[in-house]
Formats: structure tokens, sequence, C-alpha cells
């Protein structure tokens, strides 16, 4: 068994990984971290995650600090700064982590990385496994259409959703942009008002859609005169990103102290 706490747990991703992580067979829920002041803390893990299988009297903690010593891995899908924090005490106990919160700014990435040096840590912006294939495809699509194809990037979620564009959208950009030889900070074009004139050839377009429930949609489309190519993914649940992270999870408990990401989870390398 591995043992696992689950960071966030009142939250769409956290209340579905911990909901996941019972049901699996071969991951325990050792406990379960919430912000404090949320009405899960101090709250019986079982009445929190809910399911068939209830957790005994494990109550809810804002700690992590509290739990880490039961764990073999600690997943986090909260927000950045509860992140760091949460990686801060990773480090300390040497604990591994799966990590898929996104929206960092570049100091806190960068505090991120330095935090999980010493640790095996998981992190990626899009746990799915389908969207890491997609991954690979829009870079070889860009490398292969070249420079005589516009490219644009577009994404759609849940209006809750705080940061935009979003991490998945960032990373598609990315590596369109490694397969054009292109610098994306250099060539990235964030939606369009006004009198914007005509677009540059060189130009990478994103553009975010909030909306309703949308678990998560992405697109890039690239357009020449007489034709143009869509490559989406459409993500139906938030399943297929709490499969992932489970799926990391097992390799995150098993794997040397390094910085990794679903590529080399899934081999994708
Ligand atoms: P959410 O707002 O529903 O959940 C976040 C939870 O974290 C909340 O319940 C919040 O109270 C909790 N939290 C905040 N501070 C905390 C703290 N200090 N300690 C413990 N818990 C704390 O958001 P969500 O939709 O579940 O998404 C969470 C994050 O995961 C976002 O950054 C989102 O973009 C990202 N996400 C990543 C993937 C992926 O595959 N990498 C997929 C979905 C969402």
């Amino acid at each position: 068994m591995t043992n696992v706490v689950v960071c966030g747990v009142g939250g769409r991703m956290g209340q579905r990984l911990a909901q996941l992580v019972l049901e699996s067979g071969d991951l325990e829920l050792v406990g379960a971290t919430e912000h404090p002041g949320h009405e899960a803390v101090g709250r019986a893990l079982g009445d929190v995650v809910g399911g068939d299988r209830r957790e005994g009297d494990r109550a809810v903690t804002s700690d992590l600090n509290q739990v880490v010593g039961r764990a073999d891995v600690v997943i986090v899908f909260t927000s950045p700064e509860a992140t760091l924090t949460d990686a801060a005490v990773c480090s300390r106990s040497g604990t591994a982590m799966v990590v898929g919160t996104t929206g960092f700014s570049g100091d806190q990435l960068a505090e991120f990385q330095k935090a999980v040096a010493g640790i095996s840590c998981v992190f990626a912006p899009n746990f799915s496994t389908a969207m890491n294939v997609l991954f690979k495809l829009v870079e070889e699509a860009a490398r292969i259409l070249g420079d005589d194809y516009d490219v644009e990037v577009l994404e759609a979620h849940h209006r809750y959703k705080v940061d935009a564009p979003s991490g998945s959208a960032l990373r598609l950009a990315e590596r369109v942009a490694a397969g054009l030889e292109r610098n994306l900070s250099e060539v990235v074009v964030h939606g369009r008002q006004g009198e914007v004139g005509e677009r540059t050839r060189r130009e990478i377009g994103m553009h975010a859609m909030r909306l309703g429930d949308m678990a998560g949609d992405h697109s890039v489309f690239y357009g020449a005169p007489g034709e143009y190519l869509e490559l989406r993914h459409h993500a139906t649940s938030r399943d297929s990103f709490a499969l992932g992270a489970l799926r990391a999870t097992r390799f995150a408990a098993a794997t040397e102290p390094g910085l990794y990401d679903m590529a080399d989870v899934l081999g994708l390398r």
C-alpha cells in the first residue's frame, strides 16, 4: 500500500482525488488538509469525502505538518501560495509530491522548483493521458506545417477558474513554439481588441473562454489559405486529471528524487 495525503480535499479536484484513492485498492488515504477556516477542517475524512467506504475518525487538518509523517506521497491541487507552503513541508520531511496546481508567477515557480529539488515530485499542468499525447502531437504538427500556417490556441473552462490562460494552454503554446523554433514570450498575443492591425505571421494567439461547468477544452488551430487543422482535447470530467494524478502518485512513490512531469510518468520522452 502507498499512503497518500490529499491537500485541498474540499476542492473540486481534491474531492475526486480522495474518492479515487479510496476506490483504488493499492493507495491508502491517510490524511487530508484544507484551508484554515474551511468548513471541512476538523471533520472526519469519511464525512468530507463521502462514498461508500468510511475512513474512520481521521480529521481533516489545516496543517500538513500534522499528517505528512504518515504519507508516502502528498497530492496537491490547491493555490500557488498553499502549494509553496506544502512544498516546504514535504521538502523538510523528504516526502514525495504530486502537484497539479496552476497559475504560478515566474517567481513562485522558481521558489517551488527550489523547494522540491531534493524530493521526488511530479508537477504537471495537465495530468490527463490524452492531453499529454496532444502535447507531443501539436509540436510535431507545428514542425511539419511550419511558418506558412498561423497558429491560435483556444481554451474553455468552468466559470470558477481563477487563472488564464490555463496551464495546459500555455504548455500547448510552448510545444508549438518549440516546433516552430520560436520563443513563446516573444510571439504570444493574448486575445485581441481594437485596432490591432493585420495578424503578424509569427505570432501565436491565445484565447480563454470561461463558462458554466466545463471541465476543460483545448484546441490548437493551424490555418493557411484554403484550409485549417484543429487538434482538440475535450475533458468530459475531472476523472481524466485525477486518474492521471494517481498514476503519477505510484510513479512518485517508486522513483528517485527529481522533478518529473507526466511525459516521464507515461514514458513519452
Ligand atoms: P478548487 O478551488 O475547487 O479547490 C482548491 C481547494 O484548495 C479549495 O478547497 C481550497 O479551500 C483549498 N485550499 C486553498 N488553500 C489551502 C491551504 N492552505 N491548505 C489546504 N487547502 C487549501 O479548485 P480546483 O478546480 O480543484 O483546482 C485546484 C488547482 O488545480 C487549480 O490551480 C487548477 O487550475 C488546478 N488543476 C490542475 C489540473 C491538472 O491536471 N494539473 C486539473 C484540474 C485543476
